[in-house]
């Protein structure tokens, strides 16, 4: 195992270096079935409290990061459009000073479309938003109340009009293949989505992950899941129809514009550095792994002890940055250059070479030049093709 070569000591070489900034707001007004991200349900988030820890544990990343470059913000969850617009400005006044900010900085708010939270859009966006994520899920009220949304289709299109007014740069995202979804149904659903005039729409296949209560619904048989030839199905309908339209694929689930990418979640898939802070965040710095703790309440326990709420900070091997690495890039239909990276993350290789031949021949893998891609039917299949190519 070779380790990396990149020591905190090296800090002062790297100002002005780009560093891309997440922060995880964990509340949410009900839990989805299908949602393993880590969301709680509160009767009262004190906004106050909530600030200032987070405002700590952003002061202790920043002290590790000197002089570093911000390119993006991005506040996930959980439900960050719950954050008082106050909060939200003060983390983002915090951030510009503690570090430079590149003048196109990109500033990201996951939102929920719901009537409150859509009131406070224009207040989001002067307090320095400038990029709405939202989460419309479904233009169907039958298909919102399966997936335990807490918005109707109409309360969707009135927010998403709302974000639209508010910023420049708006995203939304839908879940397909649920169990009774049809060709028919997505390719109208699709249709709709492509013709609503954003630069960036995030579309992802319903997944029944353990620990859910979707996963304990269908262990009692209350629904069976969408079979994975239909869904292969519609996936390619996917990247046709979003290819036609002018916003293809450049991740799996992520399709924009030419140079509406997400500029924050191209800083992960590209295995540059970021500072996650709040509960549950995980980040990357000086090639180490920073883990922060999940329940909000030991978050809060631990900022006030420690000043931050770290729970883990490992210095990854060079292996296991080459894996996360690849694991990361051959999401993007851009892919990697594999030898670049290795170099970059001072290992020997970062894929095996008579392995990556044979995905190659079976038209999984594409090679131009220095650049290895995965082909439309390999990113189906893409956790089978990474665990054969790893060196
Ligand atoms: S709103 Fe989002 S984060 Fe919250 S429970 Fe639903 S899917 Fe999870």
């Amino acid at each position: 195992m070779s380790t990396l070569a990149i020591r905190p000591e090296v800090n002062a070489a790297r100002t002005g270096e780009a560093i891309a900034l997440y922060v995880h707001w964990p509340f949410c007004v009900s839990k989805c079935p299908y949602c393993d991200f880590n969301s709680h349900v509160r009767a009262s988030v004190d906004q106050e409290e909530w600030r200032d820890a987070l405002l700590a544990d952003l002061a202790h990343e920043a002290a590790l990061l000197p002089g570093r470059r911000l390119t993006s913000i991005f506040f996930g969850g959980g439900t960050p459009s719950l954050m008082e617009p106050a909060t939200a400005e003060a983390i983002i006044a915090a951030a510009r000073d503690h570090w430079l900010v590149a003048d196109d900085v990109e500033i990201t708010l996951e939102a929920n479309p719901n009537n409150a939270e859509a009131a406070r859009f224009a207040d989001l966006a002067s307090a320095g938003v400038n990029r709405i994520s939202l989460g419309l899920q479904s233009f169907d009220d039958a298909s919102l109340a399966f997936l335990g949304r807490a918005h109707s289709a109409d309360e969707g299109m009135r927010a998403l009009e709302a974000a639209q007014l508010a910023v420049d740069r708006v995203s939304f995202d839908l879940i397909y293949a649920l169990p009774d979804e049809t060709e028919e149904s997505w390719q109208v659903a699709l249709a709709k989505a492509l013709g609503l005039g954003t630069e960036h729409v995030s579309l992802y296949q319903l997944t029944i992950e353990p620990g859910t209560r979707f996963a304990t619904m269908v262990a009692k048989h209350d629904f069976e899941p969408l079979g994975p030839e239909a869904s292969a199905a519609l996936f390619e309908m996917t990247q046709d129809r979003t290819t036609m339209a002018g916003l293809p694929a450049y991740e799996i689930s992520n399709h924009a514009r030419p140079g509406a990418e997400s500029r924050h979640n191209l800083a992960y898939w590209r295995y540059h550095e970021y500072a996650g802070v709040g509960p549950g965040a995980h980040g990357r710095r000086l090639g180490m792994r920073t883990v922060r703790h999940r329940k909000p309440e030991n978050f809060l326990s631990a900022v006030a002890r420690n000043g931050h709420g770290l729970i883990e900070e490992e210095r990854l091997t060079g292996d296991e940055a080459a894996n996360e690495a690849l694991v990361m890039g051959l999401r993007l239909a851009e892919g990697i250059e594999p030898a670049a990276l290795a170099e970059r993350l001072g290992v020997e290789r970062l894929v095996n070479e008579d392995r990556v031949g044979r995905m190659i021949g079976l038209g999984f893998l594409d090679r131009d030049e220095t650049i290895l891609r995965t082909t439309a039917s390999g990113r189906l299949l893409l956790d089978s093709i990474l665990a054969e190519i790893a060196a």
